[in-house]
């Protein structure tokens, strides 16, 4: 009797093999015994170890998409301070956490100097995007015009515009700290009029609207880029100086003020935009 069921469970195993459900296999006794302890039908058992391989494979696919998506740091949206930002939008961002403007195909863009979040709002919303099942790529925008540059030499342009073409958000990260060169520019405006009203994008920047020419070099191709990544997009701007600098102030000014006085949530945001070159000369 004892060998006849070690002989099915390894028959077992191995269809559970063939049919790629590791994580029945994996469960499958375990379910079983306790199922039988609480005395559950076939039916019961067949859809737990079901749920379970379901849940599984939903995992590891978000996993897949999250490192398929290279981002250069994970970072959440529960990591980030809103009282230390108080121009963002934060009922904004939640709703942007929820991805239906992916499903509407509307577009991000974060304003705002160096070191105001752009960048950690930015992964945290793609990757919460990621975790619902869409198709995200992130690039620094230097790294993909370098990109968009090398393959259109090698004539490998279609291919790269192919796969940007599949995804559901294309983030581009650091809009503006490096001119586009003229081809650069070019390539960056195709990525994003085929992107429009197909593909989401999110972007970051630290320059005002009026200084994007001076990236992409002509008027004309910054009014289309503008034009169209514009149209049905969600604005959201980091104003105030930069929270590593003032991170680096508090602690600088911690040893000086006298015991309990550390600075409070509120406080600290209200002292955001008064504090820029105002303070930390300590
Ligand atoms: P930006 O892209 O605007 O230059 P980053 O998003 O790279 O800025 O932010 C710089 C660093 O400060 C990062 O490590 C980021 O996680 C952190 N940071 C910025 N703003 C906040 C915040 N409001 N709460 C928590 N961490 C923040
Ligand atoms: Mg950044």
């Amino acid at each position: 009797m004892k060998t006849l069921e070690s002989k099915s469970i390894i028959l077992l195993h191995h269809h559970l093999k063939a049919l790629r459900l590791p994580t029945i296999g994996a469960e499958c006794e375990k379910v079983a015994a306790r199922c039988a302890v609480d005395n559950h039908d076939h039916l019961t058992y067949l859809l737990e170890v079901t749920e379970l391989e379901l849940l599984e494979r939903e995992r590891k696919a978000a996993e897949r998409r999250l490192k398929a998506a290279r981002f250069p740091v994970l970072k959440s949206l529960e990591s980030f301070d809103f009282t230390a930002r108080p121009s963002v939008n934060r009922a904004l961002v939640a709703e942007l956490g929820r991805c239906e403007y992916l499903d509407k195909r509307e577009n991000v863009l974060f304003v705002g100097n160096p070191g105001t979040g752009k960048t950690h709002l930015a992964i945290s919303l793609a990757a919460a995007a990621c975790s619902k099942g869409y198709r995200v790529r992130f690039y620094r925008v230097t790294e993909l015009a370098t990109l968009l540059i090398e393959a259109r030499d090698e004539r490998a342009l279609l291919g790269l515009k192919g796969r940007l073409a599949k995804l559901d958000l294309l983030v581009l990260d650091e809009f503006g700290y490096v001119p586009a060169s003229k081809t650069g520019a070019e390539l960056l405006f195709d990525v994003v009029s085929t992107a429009y009203e197909r593909t989401s994008l999110m972007v970051t920047t630290n320059l005002p609207f009026d200084h994007w020419t001076e990236v992409l070099g002509s008027e004309r191709l910054t009014g289309a880029t503008l034009d169209r990544l514009t149209h049905r997009c969600h604005i959201i701007e980091t104003k105030g100086e930069s929270y590593r600098l003032k991170d680096a102030k508090a602690r600088v000014r911690k040893p000086t003020v006298s015991a309990g006085a550390s600075v409070p949530p509120q406080e600290s945001a209200g002292a955001t935009e008064p504090m820029e070159g105002g303070e930390g000369t300590s």
